[in-house]
């Protein structure tokens, strides 16, 4: 490793961005317990290499509980031959490790998520050190970020790509190109909530393209959303030209929707159990029922009705049964104004 990067970061690694071929092997996160001082997380990662072209960081698992790009982007790292590969690819497929060997969305270590911790710093905790890693050495190598998610244990989404609004319109046309080679049936461009710590957040201030996703969730492994997203790789990974071949357009056309206002998120009021009334990608309209929120520790009482505050389809419905106070139970999306 070079020295230069020694200097930036705590974490260490022998592998060499530099050298052509394939390489895996994994970085080397420090994490001090009270029977290992100098004990290390070691998180595999996957470096190709060959003739000239882009340099794509392809992640998966910042959040542990979100398992298709996990699946896919280790089989891409296993499968790939670096002789058909025009660019430099840096493959992890599971980028918050002790999260994604937890199978949570936050890490047992620090019970941080990785994904509110960008652009990180040295001295904090683990999160924090992983996320300044990626900042200030993997982010400066890289000029596309494809950083794919799901919905975990929270929601489970109809397959798509997401990326933000941006002021730069030319960066934004890059992230749509790459979102309608993936041939999601949805590419949802969102000003998200709480993004100023995210990793597209700081990807998008480091000058790297960027884009993201939602194949999927409900805490399992989504048959249409793993197919989503091995297809979706491969097409993106060709529309960069970093391999060769047409692209697998055997897929819904991809349709830029948008979540225009806060109208689109339902929230549940109070604690219970939630039934969706519509499966997703429903066409619902503002004042419809959107479920129900059961109490099963009072019979007798009335089940809550949640109503949808926009119209749209949609987008992602709660993961799980029980809610409490405050969750999100379903999002809608809409076509662009
Ligand atoms: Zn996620």
């Amino acid at each position: 490793m070079a020295a230069t990067q020694q200097a930036k970061t705590r974490v260490f690694s022998d592998v060499d961005f530099e050298r052509k071929g394939k390489q895996a092997t994994v970085l080397r996160v420090p994490q001090s317990r009270n029977d290992s001082g100098w004990g290390v997380v070691q998180i595999p990662i996957t470096v190709i290499k060959n003739g000239k072209g882009k340099t794509v960081l392809l992640t998966g698992g910042v959040h542990g509980d979100e398992y298709e790009s996990q699946i896919a982007i280790a089989e891409l790292a296993r499968n790939l031959d670096p002789a058909d590969v025009q660019g430099r690819l840096i493959i992890i497929p599971a980028l918050h490790f002790p999260a994604a060997m937890n199978g949570t969305r936050l890490s047992p270590i620090d019970n941080k998520d990785l994904n509110r911790c960008f652009p990180g710093r040295p001295e904090g905790t683990f999160a924090d050190v992983l996320a300044h890693y990626v900042s200030a050495v993997l982010l400066p190598l890289t000029d596309v970020n494809i950083d794919l998610h799901s919905g975990g244990r929270a929601m489970d989404f109809v397959p798509s790509t997401t990326a933000h609004v941006l002021d730069d319109k030319a960066k934004m046309a890059e992230s749509t190109a790459i979102a309608r080679a993936f041939g999601a049936p949805y590419h949802v461009v969102i000003k998200e909530v709480d993004a100023g710590y995210t990793f597209m957040t700081t990807c998008e201030r480091n000058g790297v393209t960027a884009i993201s996703s939602e194949l999927g969730g409900a805490n399992r492994v989504s048959i249409p959303g793993l197919k989503a997203t091995r297809r979706g790789i491969m097409n993106s990974l060709k529309h960069l030209d970093l391999l060769k071949g047409k692209l697998d357009t055997d897929g819904p056309k991809t349709r830029i929707v948008t979540v225009p206002d806060y109208g689109c998120y339902a929230f549940a009021p109070v604690a219970g159990l939630f039934e969706a009334y519509h499966p997703l990608g429903a066409r619902v309209r503002k004042g419809d029922a959107a479920g129900a929120l059961h109490f099963i520790d009072d019979p007798r009482r009335k089940p809550e009705i949640i109503a949808y505050g926009y119209s749209g389809e949609v987008w992602c419905t709660r993961g799980q049964g029980p809610v409490v106070a405050g969750d999100p139970v379903a999002v809608l999306v809409a076509d662009q104004r």
